[in-house]
């Protein structure tokens, strides 16, 4: 068995990789729910989404986010009515939140509900919500911009395009969350834990902010392998290298390998930052350098094959 602790498209690339190299049966992912969101009152999960819908093959290449052919007809009714539109929501993809907020409205717990949308996409992978509590990812605004104020995770990501300075990020909730089912089996029962290529601070820091996981982890760390997502001191898309370098830690490699040390053995990097690799194992971690920007499936697939490699 294999875990991976997942945000959302650099999670979802790399799981997609996975499958073609491992039984997609033996893959469970633990995603972060920290970005949920409920918008006219639909509990929306867009990291689980992305990833569903990406291992389903169904994801939009146009936006990066959403479903492939996706049309907008219901955002123009709301539009109608003054209503917020700001966080756009596919037709086809409301079909996803309505079946989610109905089911949950019903007392059916996230997990089961996402088991019942990954089984509707015919996905043999296991995904997991981290937990079934309501955590959410806040963050406060530096001065200058809003200053002070405390935005949700997807206020600041959409709403402000992750185009504002941050000085802090908490997980509003998570002290009183409970892993969720299945979550801690699969991190404890993994022949190797995954941790994607996500944005550290606010994919896969909720996940850890969960009592509970990260000491799951911890536990296994000899098994434990990390996906950079900076690659030559940059995200390749969203604010991860900015967010690490305004919460003051290093945006590169060395400063991804400071925040995984304790939880991981070793740190997958990008042959661009081969001359860093000495850096990172004075951190106490080992390095394994490859090509980690995943273009196509088969790209990740063999960088699947590298990571499962690294701890053995
Ligand atoms: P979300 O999709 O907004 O939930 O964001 P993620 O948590 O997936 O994090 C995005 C991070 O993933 C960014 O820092 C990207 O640099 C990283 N990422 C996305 N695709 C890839 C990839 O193909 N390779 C690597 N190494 N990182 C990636
Ligand atoms: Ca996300």
């Amino acid at each position: 068995m294999i875990a991976v602790l997942a945000g959302g498209v650099g999670a979802a690339r790399l799981l997609a990789g996975l499958v073609r190299v491992v039984p997609p049966s033996e893959v469970t992912a633990v995603v972060n729910t920290g970005d949920d969101v409920v918008m006219h009152g639909l509990h929306i999960c867009p990291d689980l989404d992305t990833v569903t819908y990406t291992l389903a093959g169904a994801d939009n290449p146009d936006t990066g986010w959403g479903l492939a052919g996706e049309t907008w007809q219901a955002m123009g009714s709301l539009g109608r009515y003054g209503g917020e539109t700001w966080f756009n929501l596919g037709d086809l993809d409301l079909g996803t939140h309505l079946y989610r907020t109905g089911h949950l409205a019903a007392g059916v717990g996230l997990a089961e509900v996402t088991a019942g949308i990954t089984a509707g996409w015919g996905l043999e992978p296991t995904l997991l919500p981290m937990t079934e509590d309501r955590v959410a990812t806040m963050m406060t605004l530096a001065d200058g911009s809003g200053g002070g104020d405390e935005v949700g995770f997807q206020e600041y990501f959409v709403r402000l395009r992750h185009d504002v300075p941050v000085s802090s990020v908490r997980f509003d909730g998570a002290e009183a969350s409970l892993p969720g089912p299945g979550v801690l089996d699969a991190i404890a029962g993994a022949d190797v834990v995954v941790v994607a290529p996500s944005n550290p601070i606010v994919s896969i820091g909720p996940l850890l902010a969960v009592p509970g996981i990260a000491d799951a982890i911890r536990a296994r760390r000899d098994h434990t392998v990390a996906i950079s997502p900076i690659i030559a001191g940059a995200a390749l898309k969203g604010p991860a290298d900015r967010l690490m370098r305004e919460l003051g830690h290093e945006a590169s490699v060395v400063g991804v390998a400071r925040i995984y040390r304790d939880i991981a053995a070793c740190l997958v990097i990008d042959s661009a930052d081969a001359d860093l690799a000495g850096a990172v194992e004075a951190e106490g971690m080992a390095c394994v350098v490859t090509d980690t920007v995943m273009s196509s499936p088969e790209v990740a697939a063999d960088l699947a094959k590298v990571v499962l490699g690294a701890t053995s």
